[in-house]
């Protein structure tokens, strides 16, 4: 008889063990899921009430609070960023009235105020130009520098220098500011723009240390590459407006669209003679951000960081253009980046013994 038997109970006794074991452990198990849902729920609610703390606390400190929230919420910024200057176009005037009234004196057109890293303004007479042999001699006969490139170049390993087209823009008051905010100098190759806002960046520029080099002043490929003469028509009068607003004769210049491009095949080597004559010298570049290629954030840090740990000194090319690319929303990341590499580089603006990165 097993009902009431020995074995019975036991067997009993065992199933109702087991029984109170399983209940417990389905308890221990519906409550550990339970609060670690609980758990994930205080996380993502104490996340959002951060965020909007931030955004409570924000008070137009600067567009790189705006950013960090941004990066935060993991939201491709650029649009928001365009939208914010777009609707800020007065800070631009504000910043550039600022700094100004902030500098030791007021800019003035003789160059006083200015510390340009060569020569001042040359007061030698103009280069003996040879007008039988050379047809572009009697073009612009004030466009020329007294400079000469070194017979050695400095050594500068492991030195970055980056370098800024097509501004001075607003975005060119948030660049400038990363800059001295890390105290490092860089090299500006402008449009200019013949605004007062515009001709006070180029003061602005120069007296925070950096140097400005002749981008040009139409940066429309079928117009200045048309011929040599059209070429330096354009560039004579961004050197002109440099000039007269700064009393500094730029001696570095770049190429739209850099030293080979498409457009210039034909006219490039007779410019870059007729340049070199005159005393210019150009820089391309070795490390492209890709900002002018529409680059997000993402790419723009890891292809700069990469590129740059590739090359021996790195020439890197970025853009500070009205129309505005990602450039301002990354440019003090990888700063912040490089400046922290064990490789310990230097950042300095292009100088006279910096050896020229040539395509
Ligand atoms: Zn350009």
């Amino acid at each position: 008889m097993y009902f009431g038997s020995v074995r019975f109970f036991k067997h009993l006794i065992a199933t109702v063990i087991f029984l109170i074991i399983a209940g417990l452990l389905t308890t221990v198990i519906f409550l550990t899921v339970g609060n670690s849902d609980k758990l994930n729920e205080i996380e993502r609610l104490n996340s959002e009430k951060n965020t909007l703390q931030a955004l409570n606390d924000f008070s137009g400190g600067g567009i790189d609070d705006i950013l960090q929230i941004l990066d935060a919420l993991g939201i491709d910024n650029k649009e928001l960023v365009n939208t914010i200057y777009e609707n800020d176009r007065d800070a631009f005037g504000d910043i550039v009235e600022t700094e100004r009234n902030g500098a030791d004196s007021e800019p003035d057109n003789n160059g006083s105020s200015v510390n340009p890293p060569v020569p001042e303004p040359n007061t030698e007479p103009e280069p003996d130009l040879d007008k039988e042999q050379n047809p572009y001699a009697e073009l612009f006969p004030h466009l020329y520098v007294n400079f000469q490139p070194p017979t050695v170049y400095m050594n500068d390993a492991d030195y970055i220098y980056l370098t800024f087209d097509d501004g001075p823009s607003r975005y060119t008051v948030d660049i400038l500011r990363y800059l001295d905010k890390h105290d490092i100098k860089a090299t500006f190759f402008v449009i200019p723009d013949d605004t007062e806002n515009g001709r006070n960046f180029l003061n602005t520029m120069l007296n925070s240390g950096h140097e400005i080099g002749v981008h040009t002043m139409t940066h429309i490929y079928e117009q200045i590459y048309a011929s040599v003469e059209a070429f330096l028509d354009d560039f004579n009068r961004a050197f002109n407006l440099i000039y007269e607003q700064t009393g500094y004769r730029p001696y570095l210049y770049r190429f739209p669209g850099g030293s080979k491009n498409d457009y210039n095949e034909a006219v490039r080597d007779d410019i870059i003679a007729e340049m070199a004559r005159r005393g210019f010298v150009y820089y391309d570049w070795n490390v492209d951000s890709r900002d002018a290629m529409d680059a997000n954030w993402t790419q723009m840090y890891n292809s700069v960081l990469n590129d740059i740990a590739n090359q021996p000194r790195s020439v890197v090319l970025f853009h500070d253009r009205p129309g505005g690319y990602n450039t301002v929303t990354v440019i003090e990341d990888i700063i912040k980046a490089l400046l922290a590499s064990p490789r310990g580089y230097t950042f300095s603006a292009i100088t006279p013994e910096t050896r020229p990165i040539q395509f």
